[in-house]
C-alpha cells in the first residue's frame, strides 16, 4: 500500500522552493539590518515552558499541541510557537548578560493540531523576531517599521497593519470582568467552545472566528477605554512614532491574540489577498513573560510571520525566479562521453551549472535535453572533434558556434563564470 504524508503536513517541491528562498533571503536581509541575529533552538521542548507562557487555557495549549511522552517517560512538546523557546534559550544561557538589548530572530516550522484547510496547516513555518529589553514605544515602532521594509522589499503593499493594546496585570483584571459581564447577557448565542471560554478565559471570546461570536461582541467593552494612565501613555506614543515614520495603521480594539502572554502592545497584519486565513504577520508586547519563565524581569517585544501565506500571496504574481543551466555537454561514442564526464566535473569545480544527460541517445536528443532545461550553452564532443582535440560551443541565445583546443577549455570555462558573476 501506498504511503501518503500526514494529512496537515505538506511537502515543499523543487519548484515551489525558489520563491522560499527568496522569502528567507529576503527576510534575513532585512533582519540583520535592522540589528537582528539569527538563533537556531530546539523543535521539541518540555511541555510545561508552553503551558506555562502560552497559557493553559488557550487553544494552543488546550487542544491544538502535538505532545508525547518520551522512552525515557518526560513530557515533550514539538514547538507551537517560537518566543517560549527563545525566552527559554535566552535565559538558560544569561544572553542578558552580553548586552541590554538582544534582538533575536528564528526561521522554521512549527506544529499545531488544527483543522487543516487553505492557509492552515498543521506543520507550518514562521519567521519569529524578538527584542528583550526595551519598553521604549520606540521600540514597538521599530518592529512595525522592519515588517513594513520586509513586505515592501517583497513587493507587497496592500498590506493592513492592525493595532491594539492589552493593558496590563493593573488595569487588564478590570476589563476582563466588565467582558465577563457582558458577554454573560449574550452567553446563548456563543459557540460552546466561547460558552466553555466564558468560565476560563473571557477574553479568548474575541478571538473566536465563528460568526455567531463576532456578532455577539458588536458592543462588547473595549480595552482600549480601560487602559490605566502608563498603558494610554505607552499605546499613544506607538502611534506617534508610527506617524512619525509614516506607517500606516488602524486601531483594532478586537485584537487579543491567541496567547495569554501578550500584554500593551499587540498587531496583526492582514492581506487582502488571502481568503479567509487572511494574517499573514501576527505579534505583541509581553512584558512579564521573562519573569514567569523564571528569568529576569525584563520587558520583550515580538512579531510571527506565518511563511506559507506569504508564499502563497507571492505565488499568485508574475515573475518567480526559476533557475536555469550553464552549460550542458553533449557527448557521442564512449570516449567522448568519458571526456565530457571528465570536463562536466571540471566546469562544477570552476563554479558553473553544468550537466549532461548520462542516458547518452542521438545529438538531437541531447540538445532536446539542453533546451529543456534552459541552457545558455551547448558543448559538443564528437568523434569527429575528439580526433581533432577540439570541443564545439554553441551559444544557445544566437545560435553562434566556436570551435575550442580541449586544452584551452578550462580556461574558457573560467571565462565564463567570470561572465556570470559579473552579470550578477
Ligand atoms: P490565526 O488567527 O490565523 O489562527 P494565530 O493568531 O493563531 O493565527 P500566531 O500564533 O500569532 O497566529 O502566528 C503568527 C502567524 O503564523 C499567523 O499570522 C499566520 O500567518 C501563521 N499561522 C498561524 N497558524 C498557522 C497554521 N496553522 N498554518 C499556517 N500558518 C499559520
Ligand atoms: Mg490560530
Amino acid at each position: 500500500m501506498q504511503i501518503q504524508a500526514v494529512r496537515g503536513f505538506r511537502d515543499v517541491l523543487p519548484g515551489e522552493v525558489a520563491l522560499w528562498q527568496k522569502v528567507e533571503a529576503i527576510a534575513r536581509s532585512v533582519l540583520e539590518r535592522y540589528g537582528f541575529r539569527e538563533i537556531r533552538i530546539p523543535i521539541l521542548e518540555k511541555t510545561e515552558l508552553f503551558s506555562r507562557s502560552i497559557g493553559e487555557s488557550t487553544d494552543i495549549v488546550e487542544k491544538e499541541m502535538y505532545t508525547f511522552t518520551d522512552r525515557s517517560g518526560i513530557s515533550l512538546t514539538m514547538r507551537p510557537e517560537a518566543t517560549a523557546g527563545i525566552l527559554r534559550a535566552y535565559i538558560e544561557h544569561s544572553l542578558y548578560q552580553l548586552e541590554p538589548v538582544s534582538k533575536l530572530y528564528c526561521i522554521g516550522p512549527m506544529f499545531r493540531h488544527e483543522r487543516p484547510q487553505r492557509g492552515r496547516y498543521r506543520q507550518f513555518h514562521q519567521i519569529n523576531a524578538e527584542v528583550l529589553g526595551s519598553s521604549d514605544p520606540r521600540t514597538d515602532a521599530e518592529l512595525l517599521a522592519l515588517l513594513r521594509t520586509l513586505f515592501e522589499e517583497l513587493g507587497l503593499r496592500e498590506l493592513d497593519f492592525q493595532l491594539n493594546s492589552l493593558g496590563c496585570p493593573s488595569c487588564r483584571p478590570g476589563f476582563r470582568s466588565k467582558v465577563a459581564e457582558y458577554l454573560g447577557t449574550k452567553r446563548a448565542r456563543l459557540c460552546s467552545d466561547c460558552q466553555r471560554r466564558l468560565m476560563t478565559n473571557p477574553l479568548r471570546v474575541y478571538d473566536c472566528k465563528v460568526e455567531t461570536c463576532r456578532e455577539a461582541l458588536a458592543g462588547a467593552p473595549v480595552i482600549l477605554d480601560e487602559l490605566c494612565q502608563e498603558c494610554e501613555a505607552h499605546f499613544l506614543s506607538v502611534q506617534k512614532n508610527l506617524s512619525l515614520l509614516g506607517i500606516p495603521f488602524s486601531v483594532n480594539p478586537f485584537i487579543v491574540r491567541g496567547l495569554d502572554y501578550y500584554r500593551r502592545t499587540t498587531f496583526e497584519v492582514l492581506s487582502s489577498d488571502l481568503g479567509a486565513q487572511n494574517a499573514v504577520c501576527g505579534g505583541g508586547r509581553y512584558d512579564g513573560l521573562m519573569g514567569e519563565l523564571g528569568g529576569p524581569d525584563l520587558p520583550g517585544i515580538g512579531f510571527a510571520i506565518g511563511e506559507e501565506r506569504l508564499v502563497s500571496i507571492l505565488e499568485g504574481r508574475a515573475g518567480a525566479p526559476t533557475s536555469s543551466l550553464d552549460l550542458f555537454l553533449a557527448a557521442l561514442g564512449e570516449e567522448a562521453t568519458e571526456k565530457a564526464f571528465l570536463y562536466l566535473d571540471k566546469a562544477r569545480r570552476l563554479g558553473l551549472r553544468a550537466e549532461m544527460d548520462f542516458r547518452g541517445g542521438s545529438l538531437k536528443a541531447q540538445m532536446r535535453r539542453a533546451n529543456k532545461l534552459g541552457s545558455r550553452r551547448l558543448l559538443i564532443l564528437g568523434e569527429a572533434e575528439l580526433s581533432k582535440g577540439m570541443a564545439t560551443v554553441k551559444d544557445m541565445a544566437d545560435g553562434t558556434q566556436v570551435e575550442i583546443p580541449l586544452d584551452e577549455l578550462e580556461s574558457a570555462m573560467a571565462g565564463w563564470k567570470e561572465a556570470c558573476s559579473q552579470r550578477g
